[in-house]
């Protein structure tokens, strides 16, 4: 494929990527936004694959059909509630990624670059192995802390600022040595091994509450990463596609904060400063009182009695599988004329938008799904809160316990309503590890048990009692009649 074709592929793929953050940026555009990305991505790949700079098909096809394969597999097999441990384990391939095309590229150095061309070459190669390193470790820490085969507490080591100081600091003064010494590979190899280290103490420090900000983050580093290896390779498709993705997950990280209301360069460094996990580590209070148990006919009697009725979902609901099951519900609430609408938290579940896709998945209305700060209000004249599987984003400790480890993050205000059922299975902790006071309010009643279990089980009390009426309305027609 001549170069001009190349260029022209690689114009027309940016295009479709920016169109495809376009269109996911929208619940009602997401699908289509999904087929432009894997529209761009196609034509990349194509032309990368027949542009004059790939020579060795051998090696691209024995590198592209067990990767293809495995991840084709592992797209098929991964469970939703599984699908964040997965976005970030690929995140730490492209950090791996970035490490090898950076080290690559030292040892076999393109011969045409000289003075300054190859100076800010050698730049890249460092910059980029340097974030990809970083990216790589800590996207694997994110991968086990989401998995929970390393616990969300934060690990907060004494001195960690000045710890993280001396990795930032040592790998400059190792940069200056590869630009200017004669062996640059020990430099570039022991920056390797210190950003290998710095990712994992980074990561390590932010303690559970502060994940969705890092999972973001690391996403937003990915991109810097490829865009990086972008450089190094001079593909300018790589260096678009990594700054799209860089700065997006850098402004979902912001905006991640501002739910959270957490500071950017707080979470970043891991607890430094106020309002930071940090403050996991004094705990909080276990709250005092008895949880008043409910069962499946008194909560269906709730739902048919009441007129307002908002859903809160969580992470529970994911781990149930529980929303078609929530949505058949909704259907028959709203038939009876009540006004049913979903309240979602902006880190509910494991990623970022979790609950809505698993409520579009199991076409709930968008225009009844509504954000934390659209609902949050309105709690005070609904009359029964159902939390389904939700624990850390309905937890009033977050306002009202300076003490707790996820003390001031904006929570949904579920206990200012009239009436709460919580269907969870045990009084247990969310994934931030906090004790959560709503379940020994006045006004809340815990569901015991699996949540699509219980919902289904309330959804058939409420067909029964459907189809009772409208037999009895059937039975008084035919006496008038
Ligand atoms: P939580 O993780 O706080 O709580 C989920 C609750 O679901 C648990 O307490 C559990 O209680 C219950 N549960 C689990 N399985 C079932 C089941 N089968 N049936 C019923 N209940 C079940 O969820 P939230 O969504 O409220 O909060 C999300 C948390 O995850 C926040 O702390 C957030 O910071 C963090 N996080 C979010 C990310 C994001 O991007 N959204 C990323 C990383 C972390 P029990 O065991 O008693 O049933």
């Amino acid at each position: 494929m001549s170069n001009n074709l190349v260029t022209v592929a690689y114009i027309a793929a940016s295009a479709l990527f920016i169109l495809s953050l376009g269109g996911l940026s929208n619940q009602e555009t997401a699908r289509k936004g999904n087929l432009f990305g894997i529209a761009g991505m196609a034509i990349a790949f194509i032309a990368t694959a027949l542009s004059s700079q790939v020579t060795e098909y051998t090696t691209l096809v024995a590198a592209i059909i067990p990767g293809a394969i495995i991840g084709a597999i592992m797209a098929a097999r991964v469970a939703m509630t599984s699908m964040p441990e997965l976005v970030a384990i690929l995140h730490s391939f492209v950090g791996l990624a970035a490490v090898l095309v950076g080290l690559s590229n030292y040892l076999q150095p393109e011969s045409t670059l000289v003075g300054v061309e190859a100076t800010i070459h050698e730049i890249e190669i460092f910059i980029g192995v340097f974030i990809g390193a970083i990216t790589f470790t800590g996207s694997i820490i994110a991968f086990g802390k989401l998995s929970g085969n390393i616990g969300s507490k934060p690990l907060l080591l004494p001195a960690r600022h000045l710890l993280n100081l001396s990795m930032l600091g040592g790998s400059i003064f190792l940069g200056w040595q590869f630009m200017t010494g004669a062996n640059g590979l020990q430099p570039l190899l022991i920056m390797t091994a210190i950003a290998c280290v710095l990712g994992v103490h980074l990561v390590m420090a932010i303690g559970g509450a502060d994940m969705p900000v890092v999972i973001s983050m690391l996403n937003s580093y990915s991109g810097w990463a490829a865009a990086a290896a972008g450089f190094m390779l001079s593909n300018d498709l790589l260096i678009i596609t990594g700054a799209l993705v860089g700065s997006s997950g850098a402004i979902l990280s912001y905006i991640m904060c501002n739910a959270m209301n957490r500071s950017f360069i707080s979470v970043i460094l891991g607890g430094f400063g106020e309002g930071s996990s940090s403050s996991a580590s004094k705990g909080s209070q276990a709250p005092q009182g008895e949880a008043t148990p409910t069962t499946v006919e008194e909560t269906a009697e709730l739902l048919s009695n009441a007129k307002t009725i908002v859903i809160v979902p969580g992470y529970g609901m994911a781990v149930a599988q529980a929303q078609h099951a929530v949505s058949d519900i909704t259907k028959i609430l709203r038939k009876r004329g009540k006004e049913v609408r979903f309240g979602i938290h902006p880190v509910a579940g494991r990623m970022p938008g979790h609950m809505n896709v698993l409520l579009a998945e199991a076409n709930v209305p968008y225009d009844i799904v509504l954000e934390m700060d659209e609902i949050n209000e309105d709690f005070p004249d609904t009359d029964v809160v159902l939390v389904i599987g939700a624990n850390d984003t309905v937890n009033p400790s977050a306002l009202d316990d300076p003490d707790s480890p996820i003390a001031g993050m904006p929570v949904m205000e579920v206990w200012k309503a009239e009436n709460v059922v919580v269907m969870k299975r045990s009084l247990g902790i969310g994934y931030a590890g906090v004790d959560n006071p709503l379940f020994y309010m006045e006004n809340n009643q815990m569901l015991f048990g699996d949540a699509k279990q219980n919902v289904s089980a309330i959804l058939s009390k409420l067909s029964e009692s459907s189809n009772a009426k409208s037999a009895t309305t059937t039975e008084k027609v035919l006496v008038k009649a």
